[in-house]
């Protein structure tokens, strides 16, 4: 059984996963991305038009498990563990004859994989999270999470985000997005603030209060 802790992390990691994994696609080019590796021209052979540290994780040879039982391979995970775990998930439910909250996740046949993939393990992971396996999934997921956030440049937090005041309604339900952008979650405010906007929003605020007092 996993912690809780550990299973609301993965529960995090899992909901960033198909934007983190968009983010990579884009970090593709040479130069993007915060570490904007560069294949050099020395040899005789034309370089890469990519970065080789990003297409190994999203291309399509990446491989398709980290399993590494003595820690001493470097291997970076691919993005077919997914569907690996997904497929490895639905079929021991199967199994196990446990058909309790199934249902189709809502979505198309033509969605990529790795994002129909997400969907299932998220539908199955509190069951998921009482199997044997349950640790070397936390495990896999946490790793193929850890190198998406690197290669992206704009690292995913998964600790429980901070809250700030809004500087609109002010509540205390105001959050840093990864863009910088705070964004606000109370249902009837939705205001999102580039940085700048919210320190000249929250500087008006104090001041009034300041009037008031
Ligand atoms: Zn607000």
């Amino acid at each position: 059984m996993l912690p809780a802790l550990h299973l609301d992390r993965l529960r995090i990691q899992l909901a960033q996963l198909p934007e983190l994994i968009t983010l990579a696609h884009l970090a593709l080019l040479p130069g993007s991305g915060r570490r904007g590796a560069r294949v050099s021209g020395a040899t005789r052979t034309a370089p890469l038009p990519c970065r080789v540290d990003v297409l190994s994780l999203v291309g399509p040879t990446a491989a398709s498990t980290v399993r590494d039982d003595h820690g001493d391979q470097d291997q970076t995970p691919g993005l077919d563990l997914l569907a690996g775990w997904a497929r490895t998930v639905l079929d021991d439910r199967q199994r196990a004859n446990d058909w309790t909250g199934w249902v189709r996740p809502a979505g198309h046949d033509w969605e990529r994989t790795a994002s129909r993939a997400v969907k299932v393990l998220l539908l199955h992971l509190d069951w998921a999270a009482t199997r044997q396996y349950a640790r070397d999934l936390a495990d896999e997921i946490g790793r193929l999470h850890g190198h998406l956030n690197r290669v992206s440049g704009t690292p995913f937090t998964t600790g429980p985000a901070r809250r700030h005041v809004c500087a609109r309604c002010k509540l205390m339900t105001a959050t840093i997005r990864p863009d910088g952008m705070c964004e606000c979650s109370a249902p009837d405010c939705l205001a999102v603030l580039t940085a700048d906007e919210y320190a000249d929003r929250a500087e008006r605020v104090l001041a009034e209060l300041a009037k008031v007092a």
